[in-house]
């Protein structure tokens, strides 16, 4: 048996139960065949073995009093997954759907990711199945700090550095930084995506959701197009897709459907951001109300039917495997020419494989979704420099990353014999960075 699958399958032996792991994997050791056929000796060092292994796997019990005296207790996860090229980096995702398996996708995901920018950051993942939807502050602030008087212990400026994700954005941020500066007396770069009264960047709040945008951005112009003039769909209406939208905007699109967990709103004359970030952002409310507010939206029950809509070029930004093969072919049958992923996994593997065989220029969320990690390490540089940099230089080094990683990706699956597959290209050029590392510190 060759070696991806062998490590493949003993992957799926070792780690039963766990499907998203499972999916990530596959994918990216499917990518790496090239890379490790001409290099015999990473099979030699075990080197995938180790690679999908976790160095470390924290799991905890996070109790909380909720604001009527209920005591509930919730599982709490940090996957410190590789630290060869740097301190662990990722997100931590409050949601009810987090378990073990999700983590690991994601903590798998973060090392290319992380690699890709070009910044000494090595991948880590964590979260909860605490679900943040109808807490108050209050409760919130309950739970954050619970769940932070656990993490302390494992985490540190130059060990590992979470961030936000799903269900994790400033609020929460900023009550795990209060908890964990109490414990530790110590107003480190312990967290990214601060306030930026107590340590955070300039543009990390649009960053990952501008980054997105720059890099398909960078697709177009080598084919000679723009974002002038294309219709746009963008799922989810959180972070990401806020920001996507904004930049989409900026640059010409006219971006005419968004989603949350309940249903999808049509906007034919595009959609107006303001309001959708006063009902998300500020109301905490639910997209279905932006047809009230709005003449001639439309609100629909349900997320999938937002795929039905005919696009130039989809932004999904919501959440892992939005994107089925079946959705996947009613795109391409509408005429899409783009997809970006700017959420982790959304696109299921059915679906990447259609996107690829229609010609449809795909472009991965470890590459297309990297500005928020690599935003995240300009605020660690930020951090240990005691500097502050302008939204401007921010946001210039972000655009410049984006760029080179479009073009590292490119590069590389040409080098592969794979021109034009930017998931082998991603898979490849995030993990040869990693690779080399890991077999410079032996075996460890
Ligand atoms: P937010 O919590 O800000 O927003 C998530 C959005 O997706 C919300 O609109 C939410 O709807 C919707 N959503 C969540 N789960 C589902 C679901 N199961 N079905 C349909 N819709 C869903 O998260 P972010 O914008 O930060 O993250 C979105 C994605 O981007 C995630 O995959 C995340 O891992 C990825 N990402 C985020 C980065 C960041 O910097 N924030 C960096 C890199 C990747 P509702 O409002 O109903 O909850």
């Amino acid at each position: 048996m060759q070696y991806v699958e062998r490590v493949l399958e003993e992957l799926k032996q070792k780690n039963p139960n766990e499907p998203e792991f499972h999916q990530a994997a596959t994918e990216i050791l499917n990518g790496l065949k090239p890379v490790v056929e001409k290099h015999p000796e990473y099979e030699k060092a075990a080197l995938l073995e180790r690679f999908v292994e976790p160095e470390r796997v924290i799991m905890f019990r996070v109790p909380w009093v909720d604001d009527a005296g209920n005591v509930h207790v919730n599982k709490g996860y940090r996957v410190q997954f590789n630290s060869a090229i740097g301190p662990y980096k990722g997100g931590l995702r409050f949601h009810p759907s987090v378990n073990l398996s999700i983590i690991k996708f994601l903590g798998l995901e973060q090392i290319l990711k992380n690699s890709l920018t070009g910044l000494p950051i090595g991948g880590g993942k964590g979260g909860s199945d605490f679900n943040p939807k109808g807490k108050s502050d209050n409760e919130i602030m309950k739970f954050c700090q619970s769940f932070m008087t656990e993490l302390y212990r494992h985490i540190g400026q130059d060990t590992d550095v979470p961030a936000g994700d799903i269900g994790v954005g400033g609020r929460e941020i900023g009550y795990l930084f209060g908890q964990y500066k109490r414990i530790r007396d110590e107003h480190v770069g312990v967290l990214t995506g601060r306030g930026l009264s107590y340590g955070g960047s300039l543009a990390r709040t649009e960053a990952t959701g501008y980054g997105l945008v720059y890099i398909t951005e960078e697709a177009l112009k080598c084919r000679g197009e723009s974002f002038e003039g294309k219709t746009v769909v963008i799922s989810g209406s959180g972070n990401v897709a806020i920001y996507a939208c904004q930049k989409a905007q900026s640059l010409g699109a006219k971006v005419v459907a968004m989603y949350d967990s309940n249903g999808y709103i049509y906007d034919k004359n595009g959609i107006q951001l303001d309001v959708v970030k006063q009902i998300k952002e500020v109301e905490r409310g639910r997209i279905k109300e932006y047809a009230n507010r709005v003449a001639g939206a439309e609100y629909h029950e349900g997320c999938k039917g937002i795929w039905t809509i005919p696009c130039d070029i989809a932004l999904p930004c919501a959440t892992q495997n939005e994107i089925d093969g079946e959705s996947a072919r009613i795109l391409v049958k509408n005429g899409v020419k783009y997809v970006a992923e700017g959420a982790n996994m959304p696109t299921d593997l059915e679906g990447i494989e259609i996107f690829q065989k229609a010609g449809v220029v795909f472009l991965p969320a470890k590459a297309a979704n990297a500005g928020g990690v690599a935003t995240s390490a300009l605020e660690m540089a930020q951090s240990s420099g005691r500097l502050f940099w302008t939204f401007e230089e921010v946001d210039a080094k972000l655009k410049n990353i984006m760029v080179n990683i479009y073009h590292n990706m490119d590069a590389a699956a040409k080098e592969y014999g794979c021109e034009g597959n930017y998931v082998a290209g991603a898979n490849i050029a995030g993990f040869i960075k990693v690779a080399n590392a890991m077999m410079a510190h032996g075996i460890v």
